[in-house]
């Protein structure tokens, strides 16, 4: 099963919550928070609380194998999977759903800056926000 290799692959211990945890996460199109992640938990396993739960995050959110992509209206943070690919997300700021977008904009961009500042540029983060169709 694919999550007990990312579990392994990062030197963690597979345990049921943690493998719960990922599958649930890898079956969403958008970010949940550790209360979302649970509600979820509870029609599977009722046998896993939300301190676990939230144990199970840190523990992932250090393994880099989820991140916080963005921090909702309310402030609570919200979780996916950390695929390790380059990708920019264009986000419902309504109902959080994230549209990928295809191509990275920033390459040239990038490649230009560096030579302005003589900085090695090795990562970056952009995300958009709007409305989807279904919630406008
Ligand atoms: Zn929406
Ligand atoms: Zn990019």
């Amino acid at each position: 099963m694919e999550q007990i290799n990312i579990l392994t692959q990062n030197g963690l211990k597979v345990t049921k919550p943690r493998v719960t945890i990922l599958n649930i996460l890898e079956h969403v199109n958008k970010p949940l928070t550790a209360e979302e992640i649970y509600l979820k938990l509870q029609k599977i396993d009722k046998s896993i609380n939300l301190s676990t739960v939230y144990r199970v995050l840190e523990v992932f959110i250090k393994n880099q194998i989820i991140t916080k992509p963005f921090i909702k209206d309310d402030n609570k943070a919200s979780f996916i999977i950390n695929h390790h690919e380059h990708k920019h997300f264009l986000i419902c700021s309504k109902c959080q759903k994230m549209v990928e977008i295809g191509e990275c904009p920033f390459k040239t961009f990038e490649k230009s800056l560096e030579k302005e500042t003589n900085f090695t540029i090795t990562n970056h983060r952009f995300e958009l926000f709007g409305i989807c169709p279904n919630c406008k």
